[in-house]
């Protein structure tokens, strides 16, 4: 007999999330019997919500914004990437009952700018605007690839300088503020702050790209973000949005939750498809 084993993913505003699409279509395609809701949780109801979900059967979450710190306390066991990033994005149930929490976040844009777009980040200078959870959950695999140096620049400094300072005893990095940029330049620009989610855009100065320098937004929308113009207004290669990133961490989950990995350049092409007809 086949059970429908049951997923979700927690987070508030959650109606617009692609996750449930993105997941059924993963299942679809890799012929595994499986559920996955979304279900709006706001961060004062997240621990009796999770708890309700993993006794009444459930056997995977993924949590987004504001419960990623949340969910990292819940999880009773973190992998080293959850840990070191202080946030989790997929918790799941183990045979023994404890809750694993990991973040696939970092990994899912990572693949995506090295294995979608051919993006290189080794012997680069690569800047994160931002200093928030997505920033946290990034910094440790873009470190891996071994950029020649990071850089976090954010709105509010002291965030930068002290999450950079978390990282250093993995790789050349440090913070600062917007205004401390100045005459520095990048070959790769990463937005992680929450401003494209209200069009605007963090106050850059203009000469920060070097040649053949290329731009990212892990936000995205059915139109070019605020971010995306930004690039290619100052002469991007490439300027991209986080669609990529989005499925890219959707087929880790789906890999830990599953054990199989599915395609995503489909699942991409079709979501990208679908929104220039929107
Ligand atoms: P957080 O709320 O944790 O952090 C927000 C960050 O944005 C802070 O550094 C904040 O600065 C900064 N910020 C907010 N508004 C502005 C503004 N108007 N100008 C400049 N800086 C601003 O959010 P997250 O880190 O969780 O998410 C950040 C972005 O990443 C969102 O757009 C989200 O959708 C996207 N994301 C995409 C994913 C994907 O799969 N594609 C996955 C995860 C996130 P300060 O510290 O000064 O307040």
């Amino acid at each position: 007999m086949t059970t429908t084993d049951r997923y979700a993913v927690f987070g508030s505003p959650i109606k617009h999330s692609k996750s449930p699409r993105i997941h059924r279509l993963f299942a679809e395609q890799t012929g595994q019997a499986l559920s996955y809701e979304a279900q709006e949780v706001t961060a004062e109801a997240f621990p009796a919500t999770v708890k309700g979900f993993f006794e009444a059967g459930g056997k995977g979450l993924n949590c987004t914004v504001p419960l990623k710190e949340l969910a990292y306390r819940f999880a009773t066991h973190k992998t080293e990437r959850a840990q070191r990033s202080k946030a989790v994005n997929t918790l799941v149930l183990q045979t023994d009952g404890a809750i694993l929490g990991d973040n696939t976040d970092g990994c899912g844009l990572v693949t995506d700018l090295l294995h979608n777009h051919r993006l290189t980040l080794t012997g680069k200078n690569v800047l994160i605007l931002g200093a928030g959870g997505a920033s946290r959950g990034i910094i440790g695999p873009i470190l891996g690839q071994s950029p020649t140096r990071l850089v976090v620049a954010n709105r509010t400094t002291d965030k930068a300088v002290l999450l950079a300072e978390e990282f250093k005893s993995i790789g050349d990095i440090s913070g600062c503020g917007f205004e401390e940029l100045g005459r520095l330049q990048f070959d790769l620009i990463l937005n992680a702050t929450a401003a494209s989610l209200s069009g605007q855009l963090p106050p850059l100065p203009d000469r920060l790209l070097a040649s053949q320098a290329s731009c990212y937004d892990l936000a995205y929308g059915n139109e070019p973000t605020a971010f995306v113009r930004w690039g290619f207004a100052h002469g991007a290669r490439l300027s991209l949005d986080g669609l990529g990133m989005l499925v890219e961490q959707a087929a880790e989950a789906f890999f830990i939750w599953r054990g199989v990995r599915p395609q995503t350049r489909p699942v991409i092409e079709l979501l990208d498809g679908e929104r220039k007809k929107a």
